[in-house]
């Protein structure tokens, strides 16, 4: 729940994707009043640039209370491990083991907290967006990579690890679409079919530049309608909301829900036609889901940092 007593305390929220990194100050009621963006590049230079942007808010706007990081994965975010805050194995050149909480705990005498940018972005649809009111739904981004945050009885689904659910097997029919898959780690995962690096390596040019009707988007239908029958007979979730810069091509969607009926075959008769529309959805947060959910994860560290500190 959102602590009203806190509302009005200023935060910061990072947003520390693959691609870009996006810092806001603000309130844990999703209200922003400054940013920054820039490129991801190496690890020293782009936490640099966090810092400075943190630094230059606090000078313009006073004292921030707690900071919470929202990260790309795989990061170690059980409290107990020895590697807690740090970036594990990942083909992201340079980033492997860098030590994100132990760089900004260093500069800033605040409660900090860590998690996955996937599940933020899930904290974020669950307070400010398409799950508001709804305590069982997957979030999955399909951007540069594909990941996805889980709600069960309106809690974040993690243990001593965050869900890796871009990196499930999905079947891949190699006479219908015979490319290789890109995932450095298990080839045709589903990150690997249907990421928007696999749109570009397959088809030799970026999602932005193919037509909408391009055979490029019935594929990636299919293989997500798959991940949805998938999360469906998992989780039964009450709701699928997919963000990411994928899906800025929204004519995807209809054919995601057309695919996933026509896979289920009525198994489960509760969705149908009728009610696909509200179960399998777009995020209505413009990309900000995350960042959001990044000022609601730091006001939770305030509130309870034992919860949320080593
Ligand atoms: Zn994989």
């Amino acid at each position: 729940m959102i602590d009203q007593s806190c509302e009005n305390i200023l935060v910061g929220g990072l947003e520390a994707g693959g691609t870009r990194f996006n810092c806001v100050i603000g309130y844990g009621n999703g209200v922003i009043i400054a940013s920054q963006s820039f490129s991801t590049t190496r690890p020293q230079e782009t936490l640099a640039k966090a810092a400075d942007f943190f630094e230059q808010s606090i000078s313009a706007h006073g004292p921030l209370h707690a900071l919470g990081i929202a990260h790309f994965g795989p990061i170690e975010i059980d409290r107990l491990a020895e590697n807690y805050g740090k970036i594990l194995t990942t083909p992201k050149p340079d980033w492997s083991d860098t030590d994100i909480v132990g760089f900004f705990s260093a500069i800033f005498d605040v409660p900090i907290a860590f998690q996955s940018d996937v599940n933020v972005a899930a904290m974020g649809e669950h307070y400010f967006g398409a799950a508001k009111g709804i305590d069982n739904f997957v979030y999955i981004t399909v951007g540069t990579g594909i990941g996805g945050g889980v709600f069960v009885n309106g809690q974040l689904l993690h243990n001593r690890a965050h869900p890796e659910i871009g990196h499930m097997r999905v079947p891949h029919d190699l006479t219908r679409d015979d490319f290789k898959g890109c995932c450095q780690f298990h080839g045709d995962c589903l990150e690997g079919l249907a990421s928007g690096i696999a749109i570009e390596n397959r088809w030799g040019s970026p999602g932005d530049g193919l037509t909408k009707d391009h055979p490029a988007w019935e594929l990636e239908a299919h293989y997500l309608a798959l991940l949805c029958v998938n999360l469906t007979s998992c989780y039964a979730p009450e709701k699928i909301i997919f963000g990411g810069g994928v899906m800025l091509q929204k004519q995807i969607i209809t054919s995601v829900r057309e695919r996933f009926l026509k896979m289920m075959q009525g198994y489960m008769p509760s969705l149908n036609t009728k009610t696909i529309e509200d179960y399998i959805v777009l995020t209505p947060l413009d990309g900000n889901a995350a960042t959001k959910g990044a000022l609601l994860l730091a006001q939770q560290a305030l509130v309870s940092p034992a919860k949320s500190l080593k």
